[in-house]
């Protein structure tokens, strides 16, 4: 791994609050002398994780200087027509719950095409050709998206069309939750996993006012269910490496 003295080149995150795009951008910061951040407004039902975004940055700038240094601008983009077209459980008041297809109602078809397609366009202006994002394939969820094959074929596109070589990056693709948390361990030691665990949001129900051991959440949701076992998987982990 590089430090941040040989640190070169930079990176845009593609960042929404949440666990796995906090690691991202850590993981980012760790390897890259400039970082930016986009996320993208589309009708979510609830704008905490997108509160959430500014706490973490705020938070990894104070707790982290040589990171905050590198951390440059934040940017949202606004794609409500996402929203209205995608007609999910994130965007209207449905049940989260899995479909016939076997993906959960939550599932926004071909969203993270979308996202790093907008990323590239960013990117592109900004000068900027490496694109990270907190997708992973060992999630229950399975969705299409999220594959490796489907984003190499997508950074692949991303390049022709642009006629720029864009270079998408994906650290937790082959990594469970637990190993996520040991990656946030390693890259930031107590100090990142407090801010993942304090300041990071995954409940699909957007609820903040009940605090577990692994985070805010209902602790009922596909999401929450995920991060808790993810979190007491490593807690499990690291007592048996300590042993
Ligand atoms: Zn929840």
């Amino acid at each position: 791994m590089n430090d941040n003295l040989t640190a070169e080149g930079s990176a845009l995150v593609l960042f929404s609050g949440g666990q796995d795009s906090t690691v991202c951008l850590a993981w980012a910061l760790h390897r890259f002398r400039h970082v930016e951040t986009v996320g993208f407004s589309y009708g979510q039902r609830h704008e905490v994780e997108l509160r959430a975004r500014e706490t973490v940055r705020a938070e990894i700038k104070r707790r982290f200087p040589a990171w905050g240094q590198s951390l440059g601008e934040d940017h949202m983009i606004d794609l409500p027509s996402l929203g209205q077209i995608s007609d999910t459980a994130l965007t209207r008041d449905a049940a989260i719950e899995m479909t016939e297809s076997g993906l959960p109602s939550t599932f926004v078809p071909g969203r993270n095409l979308l996202f790093f397609t907008y990323a590239a366009a960013l990117g592109y202006r900004r000068n900027i050709f490496t694109l990270v994002g907190g997708m992973c394939e060992t999630d229950f969820s399975g969705y299409p998206d999220c594959r490796d094959k489907t984003l190499r074929a997508l950074g692949d596109v991303i390049t022709q069309g642009m006629d720029k070589k864009f270079v998408i990056e994906t650290p937790l693709m082959f990594v469970d939750k637990a190993a996520t948390w040991a990656m946030a361990f390693n890259l930031g030691g107590d100090a990142l996993c407090d801010i993942v665990n304090e300041h990071t949001h995954t409940c699909y129900l957007g609820e903040r006012s009940l605090r577990h051991e692994w985070g805010y959440g209902c602790g009922q949701c596909p999401a929450c269910v995920l991060r808790k076992k993810g979190y007491e998987k490593w807690q499990a982990e690291m007592t048996t490496s300590k042993s």
